[in-house]
């Protein structure tokens, strides 16, 4: 018997059954970790590098708590502070431009495509100055950045390029994965990513040895060897609870990527389906990308937005607004002076974008619920429109 489409409700986010899942894998290596009494760094954290390293195709993995501290040691490491500049995008997670405001340099703001919700490569030139230190793009929903264009503007300038890649573990960008874009990536396991622990945790990626070395160094308080601070870094280890699990995670993350990357199939055409494609604008797949859809984000007309994200939780589908303020309005920066129109891309997707459920155990039933509502909503909008014209 068929479930009444209502009754199926699809939350934003459903780790619960991914845990499930692999908890015949999980739950021993957490025994084993704590038999063990060996919570901090240590061999699990090491094995874990090396994995995620090699996953990448780079030659260093260096764990540390966050991927907030992923961002911000590589820029710590680069020595950027006070009078250096930053490039990064307005639209994306707090952190990308936080971690350049801890340093002490300033971020400086560089628009979206409207397309990729990606920073524009074309416009970063103009935004160089003689004090631009370094590029951070943001692979943002698991979709790379346009790196080749990137690189070569940072080449000519002679810019350090990190690569934001907290969403993007395992996307494709020309036959590489994010993790290689760059001088240095950083990623996030926080527990909504794509690969995520238990808690916190984050892992820088480079093929420069000494960046690397200096990079462990920092994490541990620039302490290399024991009680000998060649400089003054920061506490963020990795747990071994984290690594242990995440290794076994790793283990399946290509078919749970397979997974989110068919249920956008299966979102893409059921919006065609429905006859959704005039009213929401799909995200889309460039070529020679491979995305990692960390989110499927729709694009609406912004004066529907925010009435169908309460239609759709009226349905019992969640919903989220990645981001619905731009860093460069957030109340923080408000020393740097910015104004709405500033960013004018970036604004227009925090006022029209909307995030659908997306997890690799979305099952075709609850995405024809999810879209079904959809419909259900432009269609109700269509007739209080006629209503209103006969009205009137
Ligand atoms: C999640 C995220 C971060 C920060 O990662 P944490 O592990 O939460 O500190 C940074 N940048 C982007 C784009 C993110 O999505």
């Amino acid at each position: 018997m068929s479930v009444p489409p209502k009754f199926v409700a699809v939350p934003a986010l459903d780790l619960k059954s991914q845990y499930q899942s692999i908890r015949e894998e999980i739950d021993p290596v957490v025994r084993r970790v704590i038999e063990s009494q060996m919570f901090i760094q240590g061999a699990e954290v090491a094995q874990l590098e090396a994995e995620v390293a090699e996953y990448c195709g780079a030659s260093f993995g260096i764990g540390c708590a966050s991927g907030t501290d992923a961002l911000l040691l590589p820029l710590m490491a680069m020595e950027i502070g006070p009078g250096d500049e930053v490039i990064t995008t307005p639209y994306t997670f707090f952190a990308t431009a936080g971690s350049i405001w801890r340093t002490g340099a300033r971020p400086v703001f560089v628009d979206i495509e409207p397309e990729t919700y990606n920073i524009d490569p074309s416009q970063i030139e103009a935004a160089i100055t003689e004090r631009t230190k370094a590029i951070i793009p943001v692979h943002l929903y698991g979709q790379s950045a346009d790196m080749d264009a990137i690189d070569a503007i940072a080449d000519r300038h002679g810019l350090f390029v990190l690569e934001d890649a907290a969403q993007a573990i395992g996307a494709g960008y020309q036959g590489r994965r994010a993790g290689v874009l760059g001088q240095v990536a950083a990623f996030s396991f926080y527990p909504s990513k794509n690969l995520g622990g238990f808690g916190d945790g984050g892992m820088m990626t480079t093929d420069d040895p000494a960046l690397a070395r200096k990079l462990a160094r920092l994490r541990v308080h620039g302490m290399e060897p024991k009680y000998h601070h060649q400089e003054v870094g920061i506490n963020s280890r990795l747990d071994a609870l984290q690594a242990a699990i995440l290794r076994v995670k790793l283990r399946h993350l290509n078919a749970w990527t397979e997974g989110r990357r068919a249920a956008a199939g299966r979102y893409n055409r059921l919006f065609g389906e429905m006859g959704l494609d005039g009213f929401a604008t799909l995200p889309i797949e460039r070529p020679g990308h491979h995305h990692v859809y960390n989110q499927y984000v729709i694009r609406v007309p912004a004066e529907s937005r925010d009435g169908l994200r309460a239609h759709l939780s009226a349905d019992q589908v969640g919903t989220e607004i990645y981001y619905p303020i731009p860093l460069h309005l957030q109340n923080c920066f408000t020393a740097m002076d910015h104004r709405p129109g500033d960013f004018p891309v970036a604004e227009a997707a925090a006022r029209e974008t909307i995030a659908l459920p997306m997890y690799p155990e979305l099952t075709e039933v609850q995405q024809a619920h999810v879209v079904g509502s959809i419909r259900a909503f432009v269609e109700a909008r269509g007739a209080d429109h006629s209503a209103g014209e006969k009205a009137a």
